[in-house]
């Protein structure tokens, strides 16, 4: 199937090698020309460490590239797109955009998908004259290893768009599971409070960060910390899905801690940026020592 890809960040690359690990033509397209060099630079390393496990072949490393062609142009880069699978930024002005966009530069029965973590699917299906041909595919990171698909049926998703979804998802070798479209869907629904709550816990000075993350990988056999989860989600995604939520629901609950809007607004998005509440910038993860959080 012609895929094309809209985000070459961390989950549009994930995406892209998914695909064209099934044998699919992908076009990977960002307006950010080093965005997209990065993201196949991501899909290269990830690849290597696969034929380092023995599990695919030099050979098969140069098919699956051969398969993804990188595009800034979203026009060009959609004109014969079969499926396009949206993972930009999440920011609802900006989704609305591309799906206008999108609406008028792909062929008509292009199925457009959404890889949105928490914005109405609806709502972006309202910016196209095609609102049953679209549809949430909420893959999650990193996409070639989480085996999930939450699968999100927008007010006017038709039936033979989720079925087409559904049963590609499943020949993508991941299991899809349908929900309903209200703001955050189910994953961050029920992820996103605990993270805003570790944050808030860190905030006013119960525990440190280490000590927060140890509670919940050893007490709860998480395989992550829910503050470094945060980091590697992007603290700016996390936040754009909380307030998402508060905005939807109108309640408090979901309200972000102040730590978590301040640490998004001096830049400090987690893996990404290179610090969060931990420091990446040695290629490891090490404790950030020298700021205050509170
Ligand atoms: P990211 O910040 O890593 O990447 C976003 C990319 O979108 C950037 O490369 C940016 O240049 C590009 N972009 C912005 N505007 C664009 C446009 N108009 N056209 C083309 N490209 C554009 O973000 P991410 O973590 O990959 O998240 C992408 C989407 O996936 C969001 O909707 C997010 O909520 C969702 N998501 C994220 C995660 C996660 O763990 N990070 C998990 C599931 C879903």
């Amino acid at each position: 199937m012609k895929t094309s890809i809209i985000g070459a960040g961390q989950m549009g690359n994930g995406i892209a090698q998914v695909f064209a690990a099934k044998g699919h033509q992908v076009t990977m397209i960002d307006l950010n020309r080093k965005a997209l060099d990065r993201g196949l630079a991501t899909i290269s390393n990830s690849l290597d460490r696969l034929i380092k496990k023995e599990r695919i072949t030099t050979k098969e490393k140069e098919n699956i590239l051969a398969n993804i062609r990188l595009e800034t142009s979203l026009e060009a880069g959609v004109r014969e797109a079969e499926l396009v699978v949206e993972a930009a930024t999440e920011n609802l002005d900006l989704k609305l955009k591309i799906f206008g966009q999108l609406d008028a530069a792909a062929p008509a029965d292009c199925i457009l998908a959404t890889n949105t973590s928490s914005i109405s699917i609806t709502q972006i299906a309202a910016a196209t004259k095609r609102p049953h041909k679209v549809i949430g595919m909420h893959f999650m990171n990193p996409v070639p290893i989480m085996k999930l698909v939450e699968v999100i049926r927008g007010y006017a998703t038709d039936e033979a768009t989720t079925e087409t979804i559904m049963q590609l998802s499943k020949e993508l070798g991941k299991t899809p599971t349908e929900v309903n479209d209200y703001p955050g869907f189910v994953a961050n629904r029920v992820l996103m409070p605990m993270i805003n709550e570790a944050i808030t816990t860190l905030w006013e000075g119960v525990a440190g960060v280490e000590e927060i993350d140890t509670v919940m990988k050893l007490g709860m056999a998480h395989p992550m910390g829910p503050l470094q989860l945060a980091d590697f989600i992007g603290l700016d995604t996390c936040l754009a899905i909380l307030r998402v939520m508060q905005d939807g629901f109108g309640r408090a609950h979901y309200q972000p801690c102040p730590l978590l809007v301040n640490m998004v607004m001096a830049g400090k998005l987690g893996r990404k940026s290179g610090e969060g509440f931990y420091d990446y910038s040695g290629g490891g993860k090490e404790l950030v020592v020298s700021g205050s959080f509170c």
